[in-house]
Protein backbone atom coordinates (compact mmCIF):
# COMPACT_ATOMS: atom_id res chain seq x y z
CA UNK A 1 0.00 0.00 0.00
CA UNK A 2 1.35 3.44 -0.81
CA UNK A 3 1.56 5.72 2.04
CA UNK A 4 -0.95 8.70 2.61
CA UNK A 5 -0.37 11.74 2.75
CA UNK A 6 -2.85 14.42 4.00
CA UNK A 7 -2.76 17.98 3.41
CA UNK A 8 -4.37 20.34 6.44
CA UNK A 9 -4.99 23.73 7.01
CA UNK A 10 -8.10 26.01 6.96
CA UNK A 11 -9.06 27.47 3.94
CA UNK A 12 -7.01 29.45 1.69
CA UNK A 13 -3.57 28.37 3.01
CA UNK A 14 -2.86 27.10 -0.26
CA UNK A 15 -3.64 23.43 -0.14
CA UNK A 16 -4.84 23.07 -3.60
CA UNK A 17 -1.70 24.86 -4.56
CA UNK A 18 0.80 22.73 -2.88
CA UNK A 19 -1.07 20.01 -4.04
CA UNK A 20 -1.09 20.51 -7.87
CA UNK A 21 2.47 21.22 -7.24
CA UNK A 22 3.16 17.75 -5.84
CA UNK A 23 1.52 16.21 -8.38
CA UNK A 24 2.34 18.73 -11.45
CA UNK A 25 4.24 15.42 -13.62
CA UNK A 26 1.07 13.42 -13.12
CA UNK A 27 -1.45 13.50 -15.71
CA UNK A 28 -3.38 12.06 -13.52
CA UNK A 29 -7.06 13.23 -13.42
CA UNK A 30 -8.38 14.24 -9.87
CA UNK A 31 -11.51 12.01 -8.67
CA UNK A 32 -13.67 12.90 -5.86
CA UNK A 33 -13.10 9.36 -3.90
CA UNK A 34 -16.42 7.39 -3.71
CA UNK A 35 -18.15 6.61 -0.28
CA UNK A 36 -16.19 10.48 0.83
CA UNK A 37 -17.27 13.82 0.58
CA UNK A 38 -17.16 15.45 -2.82
CA UNK A 39 -14.59 17.51 -2.21
CA UNK A 40 -11.75 14.60 -0.86
CA UNK A 41 -9.33 14.20 -3.54
CA UNK A 42 -6.82 11.47 -3.11
CA UNK A 43 -4.22 11.08 -6.10
CA UNK A 44 -1.01 9.30 -6.81
CA UNK A 45 2.29 10.92 -6.79
CA UNK A 46 6.00 10.07 -6.92
CA UNK A 47 9.05 12.05 -5.68
CA UNK A 48 12.27 10.82 -5.44
CA UNK A 49 11.34 7.25 -6.96
CA UNK A 50 8.99 7.13 -3.88
CA UNK A 51 5.22 6.66 -4.70
CA UNK A 52 2.65 8.00 -2.19
CA UNK A 53 -0.97 9.35 -2.27
CA UNK A 54 -1.64 12.75 -1.65
CA UNK A 55 -4.89 13.90 -0.38
CA UNK A 56 -6.35 17.00 -0.39
CA UNK A 57 -9.78 18.35 1.25
CA UNK A 58 -11.81 21.80 0.62
CA UNK A 59 -14.59 23.20 2.33
CA UNK A 60 -14.42 21.44 5.48
CA UNK A 61 -14.04 24.58 7.28
CA UNK A 62 -16.23 28.22 7.37
CA UNK A 63 -14.24 30.93 6.06
CA UNK A 64 -14.81 32.43 9.18
CA UNK A 65 -13.50 30.87 12.24
CA UNK A 66 -16.59 29.96 13.80
CA UNK A 67 -15.93 26.27 13.94
CA UNK A 68 -17.24 24.49 17.28
CA UNK A 69 -14.10 22.94 18.34
CA UNK A 70 -16.02 19.56 18.59
CA UNK A 71 -17.16 20.07 14.60
CA UNK A 72 -13.62 20.94 14.54
CA UNK A 73 -12.84 17.50 15.42
CA UNK A 74 -15.18 15.46 13.88
CA UNK A 75 -13.82 17.13 10.78
CA UNK A 76 -10.23 16.15 11.59
CA UNK A 77 -11.08 12.33 11.85
CA UNK A 78 -10.58 12.23 8.44
CA UNK A 79 -7.35 12.46 8.17
CA UNK A 80 -7.14 9.28 10.62
CA UNK A 81 -5.69 7.17 7.96
CA UNK A 82 -3.33 9.20 6.66
CA UNK A 83 0.70 8.30 7.62
CA UNK A 84 1.68 12.15 7.31
CA UNK A 85 -0.08 15.33 7.67
CA UNK A 86 1.30 18.33 6.12
CA UNK A 87 -0.41 20.75 8.12
CA UNK A 88 -0.17 24.27 6.48
CA UNK A 89 -0.94 27.86 7.72
CA UNK A 90 -0.47 31.02 5.77
CA UNK A 91 2.41 32.99 6.63
CA UNK A 92 1.25 36.01 5.31
CA UNK A 93 -1.58 35.94 7.44
CA UNK A 94 -0.13 34.56 10.40
CA UNK A 95 -2.07 32.31 12.93
CA UNK A 96 -5.45 32.36 13.27
CA UNK A 97 -7.43 30.82 16.23
CA UNK A 98 -8.76 28.49 13.67
CA UNK A 99 -4.95 27.19 12.76
CA UNK A 100 -4.20 27.09 17.05
CA UNK A 101 -7.58 24.89 17.15
CA UNK A 102 -6.24 22.69 14.68
CA UNK A 103 -3.12 22.65 15.89
CA UNK A 104 -4.24 21.75 19.14
CA UNK A 105 -6.90 19.33 17.95
CA UNK A 106 -3.82 17.78 16.13
CA UNK A 107 -1.32 17.03 18.72
CA UNK A 108 -4.27 15.67 20.78
CA UNK A 109 -5.34 13.27 18.18
CA UNK A 110 -2.35 12.15 16.34
CA UNK A 111 0.15 12.05 18.71
CA UNK A 112 1.80 9.33 16.74
CA UNK A 113 1.50 10.52 13.43
CA UNK A 114 4.06 12.32 11.64
CA UNK A 115 3.22 15.84 11.54
CA UNK A 116 5.06 18.23 9.13
CA UNK A 117 4.01 21.93 9.78
CA UNK A 118 4.18 24.16 7.40
CA UNK A 119 4.69 28.19 6.53
CA UNK A 120 3.53 28.57 2.73
CA UNK A 121 3.00 31.83 0.87
CA UNK A 122 7.07 32.90 1.77
CA UNK A 123 7.30 33.90 -1.56
CA UNK A 124 10.40 36.27 -0.51
CA UNK A 125 13.24 36.84 2.03
CA UNK A 126 10.77 39.79 3.27
CA UNK A 127 8.09 37.78 4.07
CA UNK A 128 10.67 35.05 5.09
CA UNK A 129 11.12 37.22 8.19
CA UNK A 130 8.18 38.15 9.34
CA UNK A 131 6.98 34.44 9.47
CA UNK A 132 9.96 33.81 11.74
CA UNK A 133 7.53 34.82 14.54
CA UNK A 134 5.63 31.62 13.54
CA UNK A 135 8.34 29.72 15.35
CA UNK A 136 7.20 31.01 18.27
CA UNK A 137 3.85 29.06 17.79
CA UNK A 138 4.47 26.32 20.04
CA UNK A 139 4.03 23.55 18.22
CA UNK A 140 7.36 23.28 16.13
CA UNK A 141 9.62 25.23 13.55
CA UNK A 142 8.29 25.56 10.38
CA UNK A 143 8.93 24.56 6.97
CA UNK A 144 8.95 28.08 5.32
CA UNK A 145 7.47 27.10 1.29
CA UNK A 146 6.09 29.18 -1.52
CA UNK A 147 3.33 26.78 -2.93
CA UNK A 148 3.02 29.07 -5.98
CA UNK A 149 6.64 29.43 -6.52
CA UNK A 150 7.70 26.44 -5.35
CA UNK A 151 10.63 27.51 -3.01
CA UNK A 152 11.21 25.33 -0.40
CA UNK A 153 8.88 22.56 -1.25
CA UNK A 154 11.38 20.33 -2.54
CA UNK A 155 13.26 20.14 0.96
CA UNK A 156 10.24 19.46 2.84
CA UNK A 157 9.20 16.60 0.67
CA UNK A 158 12.57 15.03 1.30
CA UNK A 159 11.62 14.75 4.86
CA UNK A 160 7.82 14.03 4.80
CA UNK A 161 8.86 10.96 2.19
CA UNK A 162 12.13 10.10 4.18
CA UNK A 163 9.26 9.42 7.42
CA UNK A 164 7.51 7.28 6.00
P1 LIG B 1 -6.74 26.17 -0.12
O1 LIG B 1 -8.08 26.73 0.19
O2 LIG B 1 -5.98 25.88 1.14
O3 LIG B 1 -6.79 24.98 -1.03
O4 LIG B 1 -5.90 27.31 -0.87
P2 LIG B 1 -5.64 27.52 -2.43
O5 LIG B 1 -4.60 26.58 -2.93
O6 LIG B 1 -6.94 27.52 -3.14
O7 LIG B 1 -5.01 28.98 -2.42
C1 LIG B 1 -5.69 30.08 -1.87
C2 LIG B 1 -5.09 31.35 -2.44
O8 LIG B 1 -3.74 31.50 -2.02
C3 LIG B 1 -5.06 31.38 -3.97
O9 LIG B 1 -5.35 32.67 -4.40
C4 LIG B 1 -3.61 31.00 -4.28
O10 LIG B 1 -3.17 31.51 -5.51
C5 LIG B 1 -2.88 31.66 -3.14
N1 LIG B 1 -1.59 31.00 -2.86
C6 LIG B 1 -1.35 29.68 -2.72
N2 LIG B 1 -0.03 29.46 -2.49
C7 LIG B 1 0.57 30.67 -2.48
C8 LIG B 1 1.93 31.11 -2.29
O11 LIG B 1 2.87 30.34 -2.09
N3 LIG B 1 2.14 32.45 -2.33
C9 LIG B 1 1.13 33.34 -2.53
N4 LIG B 1 1.45 34.64 -2.55
N5 LIG B 1 -0.15 32.98 -2.74
C10 LIG B 1 -0.43 31.65 -2.71
MG1 LIG C 1 -8.40 23.93 -1.79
Amino acid sequence: MKPLIALVGRPNVGKSTLFNRILRQKSAIVDPTPGVTRDRHISPGEWQGKQFLLMDTGGYAPENDSLSVSMLEQTLRAFEDADAIIFMVDARAGLTYLDLDITKILQKTFKDKKIFFVANKVDNPQVALEAQSLVRSGFTEPYFISARDGAGVADMLDDVLASL
